[in-house]
């Protein structure tokens, strides 16, 4: 197996973990799913530290839409009701609140709001980032391969475009003032390359915010930590965040480990676009 970050063969120790029952934080996809009870074996990668899922699954089948259904009956209600305790919590006790917050800092930091500015946030779920951040500074755009999930962000979010469909098939003509993506490349088999995708649709003076599970879980937690299961492909390190920025041409500005208040172990980072390489921008010694 060759560790989807850094692309190192070699491999520490290996666990396999299964769940006993549903996530208790599932939000959607296949951690609120029967798929949650399947065994996910994973490895320590010896070059960057990420644990990685050693199956290979076909993440796009993962999140066919079915998989709502499987356990609930009901999609429709089930996000619905998901989503109202969410927003319901109050903001000490909600990992949104908090997200929220800082993005809006760093983003007061860098841009200037004389005309509203372009968010995009990728992987965006049930919407719940951009209904809390969403106001007059901002246009939402967000992207999500879930239908059922898009359907309930058209109801709740009738300012925002929602795009049914994966990164890599979305050819969008503008560019973004700042691109979220709350815990979403854990759910993929290819971190950079998807993130490379997400870097081409930021402006040269663009924001990007990742926030991802965090290893300091297992060291805490142990195997059983809700951030090892199946359809979750690597759970990261700190110094694995900045090689997959780097390797989609973004600086890294600001990077912090956080304990969430839903008790989530997380890594997030700020990053801006790296200046155009030399060969890139056609100076030529
Ligand atoms: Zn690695």
């Amino acid at each position: 197996m060759i560790c989807p970050v850094c692309s190192c063969g070699e491999t520490l120790r290996r666990f396999a973990v299964t769940r006993e029952a549903p996530d208790k934080y599932a939000s959607f996809g296949p951690a609120s799913t029967a798929s949650n009870y399947k065994p996910a074996e994973y490895a320590e990668c010896a070059g960057c530290g990420s644990m990685y899922w050693l199956e290979q699954g076909d993440y796009e089948r993962i999140y066919d839409g079915l998989a709502y259904k499987a356990e609930t009956g009901d999609a429709d209600s089930f996000i619905r009701q998901r989503f109202q305790t969410i927003i319901s919590l109050p903001p000490a006790k909600s990992d949104n609140a908090q997200r929220v917050a800082r993005v809006r800092e760093y983003a007061s930091t860098r841009l200037d709001f004389s005309h509203p500015r372009q968010v995009l946030d990728i992987g965006a779920g049930m919407g719940v980032f951009l209904h809390q951040f969403l106001d007059s500074r901002w246009q939402g755009t967000a992207i999500e391969p879930d239908p059922s999930a898009c359907e309930h962000m058209r109801s709740v979010l009738p300012t925002a475009r929602i795009i049914q469909r994966y990164i890599d098939q979305v050819d969008l003509p503008e560019h973004f003032d700042l691109i979220t993506m709350n815990r979403t490349l854990e759910h993929v088999p290819n971190p950079i390359a998807f993130l490379r995708h997400a870097a081409k649709l930021l402006k040269p003076t663009g924001i990007a915010y990742v926030e991802l599970p965090d290893v300091r879980a297992f060291y805490l937690n142990g195997p059983h930590d809700q951030d090892f299961a199946y359809g979750h492909y690597v759970v990261y390190t700190p110094s694995a965040l900045v090689h997959i920025g780097r390797e989609a041409d973004l600086d890294l500005h600001r990077l912090q480990r956080v304990i969430e208040p839903s008790g989530k172990h997380t890594i997030y980072g700020f990053f801006l676009k790296s200046p155009p390489r030399p060969e890139q921008g056609g100076v030529k010694a």
